[in-house]
């Protein structure tokens, strides 16, 4: 589905990121993978070319908190595979701070990965895009910004502002044949909920009418899907993936 497409993954190292990259490269893409750290990119790499030889895979770890970390590791990938067609935002932490202790500085910290780097890949990719004829940014929400959340209000917010990344990014960028849409992921098998408590968690996956958590395939699925041409005429959109789940 995605023969000869070249495409960078943000917080491609584990979970939702990785199982994307996984599958962009089974469908024929080359995939420029960004972690926090050398040694996480590394690992990533060399478990995927473990699997497949051929697979076109690099890994980078540029800051993202940083526009010129972030140019040169976009002209990187222009180096190596050509300007990209898919860029997937998905590096994102979580917070569960109650409002009442929570620091200022952790509050900050998640809207600059979370948002503030979005804007920065988003940036720096359409510009090659636009370069290139057109392109596809997708972006990875959360259930959470549909209904919030009863503690760690960075977090929802972050989310409800990726929402609103993406929705405008699509009106603004559509005139250059870039589309732009969202995953809203529910509860999913990655390290981010395998800091949940269990008694904390069971409530939650009872609740969802499908009766089982997401697997991150279920998502890369999704990203598959939305990123290539079967989804044409779909930009502006915030896909829930979720079981259903509302919690
Ligand atoms: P994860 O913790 O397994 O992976 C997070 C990824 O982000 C890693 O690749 C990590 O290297 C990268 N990352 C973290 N901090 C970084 C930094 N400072 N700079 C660069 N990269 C950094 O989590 P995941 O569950 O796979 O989460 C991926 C995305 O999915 C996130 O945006 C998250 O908010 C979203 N999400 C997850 C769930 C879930 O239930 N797991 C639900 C909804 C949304």
């Amino acid at each position: 589905m995605l023969q000869g497409k070249i495409a960078v993954v943000t917080g491609g190292t584990r979970g939702i990121g990785l199982a994307t990259v996984k599958k962009f490269l089974e469908n024929g893409a080359s995939v420029a993978l960004f972690g926090s750290r050398k040694e996480s990119a590394d690992t990533a790499v060399a478990a995927l070319k473990a699997e497949n030889p051929d697979y076109r895979i690099a890994g980078l770890w540029p800051d993202l908190s940083s526009a010129a970390e972030i140019g040169k590791a976009f002209d990187a990938v222009k180096a190596e595979f050509g300007s990209p067609d898919i860029l997937v935002n998905n590096a994102g932490i979580s917070a569960t701070d109650p409002l009442y202790t929570y620091r200022p500085e952790d509050f900050e910290k998640i809207m600059g990965l979370n948002v503030t780097a979005v804007f920065l890949c988003s940036q720096a990719a359409a510009r090659l895009m636009r370069e290139k004829g057109g392109g596809v940014i997708l972006n990875t929400s959360s259930m959470v910004s549909i209904y919030g959340q009863s503690t760690g209000c960075g977090y929802p917010a972050s989310k409800f502002a990726v929402n609103g990344l993406t929705k405008s990014l699509a009106r603004e960028l559509g005139k250059d044949n870039i589309r732009v849409n969202a995953v809203a992921p529910g509860v999913i098998a990655t390290d981010m909920m395998a800091a949940v408590p269990e008694e904390a968690l069971k409530p939650i996956i009872d609740a969802i009418p499908l009766g089982r958590i997401g697997q991150p395939e279920d998502i890369a699925n999704a990203f598959l899907f939305l990123a290539s041409d079967m989804a044409s005429y779909i930009t502006g959109a915030v896909l829930s993936v979720d079981g259903a789940g509302r919690s």
